[in-house]
């Protein structure tokens, strides 16, 4: 039997929701968000990924230029991997490393 074009239409849309959904999961963990122009000063803030700031490492600025200012980096499993990588690769000083007070 042949399927109508709405059958098609909804099969494709579920698709898409069923990619969406596994990007999501793909994406579950801690983000550190990475401001190039603040680096000496910044606070670097580890987020979960549903939180509002992190968005899954989109952040919260819709129109923002990807890259422009900084980068998300992560997933990270825990927030002390997250730690490890900044100790490892940003050098920040102890006081610079923060948890986000929505996602502690
Ligand atoms: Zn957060």
């Amino acid at each position: 039997m042949a399927k109508t074009a709405e059958l098609k239409k909804l099969e494709k849309s579920l698709e898409v929701i069923s990619i969406g959904l596994e990007i999501l999961r793909k994406g579950i963990g801690y983000y550190v968000y990475y401001n190039k122009p603040n680096e000496n000063k910044r606070i670097f803030k580890i987020h979960f990924s549903n939180c509002g700031q992190c968005a899954w490492g989109s952040g919260k600025i819709t129109n923002a230029e990807p890259g422009r200012n900084g980068v998300w980096i992560g997933p990270f499993n825990g927030t002390n991997q997250a730690k490890v990588f900044l100790n490892d690769n940003l050098k920040p000083l102890p006081s610079q490393i923060k948890i986000c007070n929505c996602c502690k």
